[in-house]
């Protein structure tokens, strides 16, 4: 499932290709006709996301939101000046159309239409986002502390923290060897001050390069690369923890363990998480 950091730079992206223009707006495959029409022809003012939910806000209060869920994919391409609008290619549910560019979007499982109090109610039911600016992490710290859940099945809980996914949550889980299994009641503020505060420095490297990156060689050099103002350049796909069971800790040499948990696999170090 895309991660927030892929929504945010979704956001960005429709921002860069629309905002100010008001693209044609269909469904190719017809189950978005509706809310096509509702929205085809009018100015698109902006994109935003919270948490993996993208809103886009079209003149008139008028609202587009999108969830990708698991298998959905939502791409925007630039089509060459002089050139045609290129066929839309398997089910797509949603066209954003305009000079230069197309975004198609397929297989979510929310695109719908949605009033400004609507949009406002489904961000009520999200937990902060280390993506945005005006996160108050203790809305987050105070679901933590009395949680019963284990602190790995808490992180992928929307209503605590919003737009964190399995991959972010190995990985930071590692990255501080935190126990996952502790309950979040015996995690110590600490602790969770640290998580946040890495969130807030590494989702918007995932944002900066449309990749997670958490390995510290990796998150340093694309650091330095964007405070040089070059194109971020991570190499080759690396995690600490994240799909490499059986294999060696990167740290210690101890095996690299798997369960589920909250509905994913969890990775973890035994030998190297054991901090509450
Ligand atoms: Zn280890």
């Amino acid at each position: 499932m895309p991660e927030g950091h892929t929504i945010h730079r979704l956001a960005r992206d429709l921002s860069s290709a629309f905002a100010g223009r008001a693209p044609r707006v269909t469904s190719p495959q017809g189950r978005f006709a509706d809310g096509a029409a509702l929205l085809d022809g009018a100015v698109l003012e902006s994109a935003d996301a919270w948490g993996k939910h993208l809103f886009v806000d079209f003149a008139g209060e008028r609202r587009l939101h999108v969830h990708l869920g698991l298998i959905g994919r939502f791409t925007v391409t630039s089509v060459p000046e002089g050139e045609p609008e290129p066929p839309a290619r398997g089910q797509v549910r949603l066209r954003l159309a305009d000079a230069g560019s197309v975004a198609d979007l397929r297989g979510p499982i929310v695109c719908a239409t949605r009033t400004p109090d609507e949009v406002a109610e489904v961000i009520a039911r999200q937990g902060p986002d280390p993506l945005r600016a005006e996160a108050d992490p203790d809305r987050a710290w105070a679901m933590v502390r009395r949680g019963r859940r284990s602190v790995a099945e808490l992180l992928m809980d929307q209503k605590v923290l919003a737009g964190v996914g399995n991959v972010y949550r190995s990985e930071v889980l590692f990255r501080h060897r935190v126990g996952p299994m502790h309950p979040g009641q015996r995690i110590k503020r600490q602790t969770w001050e640290a998580i946040w505060e890495d969130l807030v420095r590494l989702m918007p490297l995932g944002v900066a390069s449309g990749r997670i990156l958490t390995v510290k060689e990796q998150v340093d050099r694309v650091e330095a690369q964007l405070a040089r103002g070059v194109q971020p350049c991570p190499g080759p796909r690396r995690y600490y923890a994240y799909k490499r069971t059986g294999q060696e800790c990167l740290r210690c040499g101890s095996t690299i363990r798997t369960a589920v948990v909250a509905g994913r696999n969890l990775f973890w170090c035994a030998n190297c998480q054991r901090r509450t």
